[in-house]
């Protein structure tokens, strides 16, 4: 069976990156989601295992010390990491495993995975963007400010990402990022393996006849 490739989602905090990964999900059997360990609080409607892990920072630090996370960041205060057993497990199963992280963990996993997928999700303006911090009433004035600050040090980071995909309406969006894995998956440093398969198949053929 085919490994699985990793699929790395960053974008703005309030992008819509959650809604289009579930229903990616909800649409696709491919995909395997890869549910990170936090330190910040539940927000409101959050559920231990199901959005986040949620643990205190001594239980992530000894995860740090047992080099059980894929990579792991600070955001605004709180630590965020991939837990590594289960996104392992997932690739060997032949899933394309999808990380929402942000950016830092996005640059540790290119290290370590090099044919990794980085694509980058933004509502279509600024603008929008704060509409939907605020619509989504579970965060302070002051945590949002934080989140927007965030974002313009984050919009400078976009360039290192493979694709940029503008999440205006939610079912399109979701189709044109399965397109760009299914794209993604034919590039032939995707594609090693094959590669070295029918050259030799080929040279022994040659020889052959
Ligand atoms: P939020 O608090 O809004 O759920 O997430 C804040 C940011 O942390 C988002 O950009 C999200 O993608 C990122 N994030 C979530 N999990 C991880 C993780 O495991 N590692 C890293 N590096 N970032 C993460």
């Amino acid at each position: 069976m085919n490994e699985g490739i990793l699929i790395v989602i960053s974008g703005f905090s309030g992008a819509g990156k959650g809604t289009l990964v579930k229903e990616l999900l909800r649409t696709y059997d491919n995909y395997a989601l890869s549910i990170s360990m936090t330190t910040r609080a539940p927000r409101a409607g959050e559920t231990d295992g199901r959005e986040y892990f949620f643990t205190s920072r001594e239980v992530f630090e000894e995860k740090i010390a047992q080099n059980g996370l894929i990579e792991y960041a600070e955001y605004c205060g709180n630590y965020y990491g991939t837990p590594r057993d289960y996104v392992e497990r997932q690739l060997a199963d032949g899933k394309d495993v999808i990380l929402e992280i942000e950016i830092q963990g996005m640059r540790k996993v290119r290290r370590m995975f090099p044919k990794m997928l980085p694509l980058f999700v933004t509502p279509p303006s600024a603008a929008e963007l704060k509409q939907r911090l605020r619509g989504r009433g579970t965060e302070s004035p002051e945590a949002i400010a934080g989140r927007l600050s965030a974002a313009v040090r984050e919009a400078e980071g976009i360039g290192d990402y493979e694709y940029l995909v503008i999440n205006d309406d939610l079912r399109d969006c979701v189709r044109r990022v399965h397109s760009l894995v299914q794209a993604a998956k034919q590039a032939p440093f995707r594609n090693e393996g094959f590669i070295n398969r029918i050259g030799e198949e080929l040279r022994i053929l040659s020889k052959g006849e």
